[in-house]
């Protein structure tokens, strides 16, 4: 069953998503991919087409218990079991914190923390339910360490990163948990930065920043280990990165 697993990848439209969704439809595994730009869904399952998995999108907003709850349920009745759930979906619009940027923090919590959480309630019981199952949560280097403009950024992902390693260790054996924590990685993440310092500072962070399909193959690596190996945690750095 090695290559045909299903398995659900939120925020699939673009970046690191798009790139996870790519190279597992390529290894032959079922991709529900799940974003709200669902244009761009539709253009990744015709560009994979060809490929030995499948690529079906699937409109979704990860602020939406409902939604989330409805993608992994709609996934789960059209193949009748979910290996791996991706949680990839996120945002990261940097400021100092005395820039009162407060609705720009709560959307950064909504999606960074409260996405996670609902994909994880959508997922554990069905996991549960057919034990065995594998959880992979896209955190970040964020989660290891702070840096200026990036505190309620990296709170989010510190938080990710607690969650992802307590379902770790409250999880049966059948069920796997993986954090990759990506270093700087070249996508649209920078591209919801409206503070003008944070964003220049961004720019030239960026210079170093590696393509997504290095961290697509972390998740493969880790979804084609083994069910008795489970990947706590992968950190990808680009090599100029200190
Ligand atoms: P992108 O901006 O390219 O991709 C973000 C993805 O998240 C998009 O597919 C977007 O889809 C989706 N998304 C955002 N909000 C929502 C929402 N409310 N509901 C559903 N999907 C949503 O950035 P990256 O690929 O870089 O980011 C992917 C993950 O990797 C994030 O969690 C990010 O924090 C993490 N990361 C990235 C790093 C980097 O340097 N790029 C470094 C470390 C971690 P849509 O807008 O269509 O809904």
């Amino acid at each position: 069953m090695t290559n045909n697993k299903i398995v659900l990848v939120t925020g699939a439209s673009s970046g690191i998503g798009e790139a996870v969704a790519a190279r597992l439809v390529a290894e032959g595994h079922q991709v529900v991919a799940g974003a709200r730009r669902t244009d761009r869904l539709d253009a990744l399952a015709e560009r994979t087409a060809k490929e030995p998995g499948g690529l079906h999108p699937v409109r979704l907003d990860v602020t939406d218990r409902a939604d989330v709850e409805a993608f992994v349920r709609t996934a789960h009745d059209r193949f009748g079991r979910i290996d791996a759930v991706i949680a990839n979906a996120g945002i990261m619009p940097l400021s100092r914190l005395d820039a009162l940027l407060v609705d720009e923090w709560d959307r950064m919590i909504d999606v960074n923390v409260r996405g996670l959480l609902y994909s994880i309630a959508a997922a554990l019981p069905r996991f549960t339910a057919q034990d065995s199952g594998h959880f992979v949560t896209i955190a970040s280097i964020g989660a290891h360490e702070v840096t200026p403009t990036a505190a309620v950024y990296c709170g989010t992902k510190y938080a990710a990163w607690a969650i992802t390693e307590g379902l770790r260790r409250e999880s049966a054996p059948s069920i796997r948990v993986t954090t990759v924590s990506p270093g700087v990685v070249s996508s649209e993440l920078a591209d919801s930065i409206t503070d003008p310092d944070a964003a220049a500072a961004m720019h030239t962070y960026r210079a170093n920043a590696i393509e997504p399909g290095a961290i697509a193959g972390a998740v493969s690596y880790a979804l084609a280990q083994p069910g008795d190996v489970d990947v706590n945690e992968i950190v990808v750095r680009p090599a100029a990165q200190r």
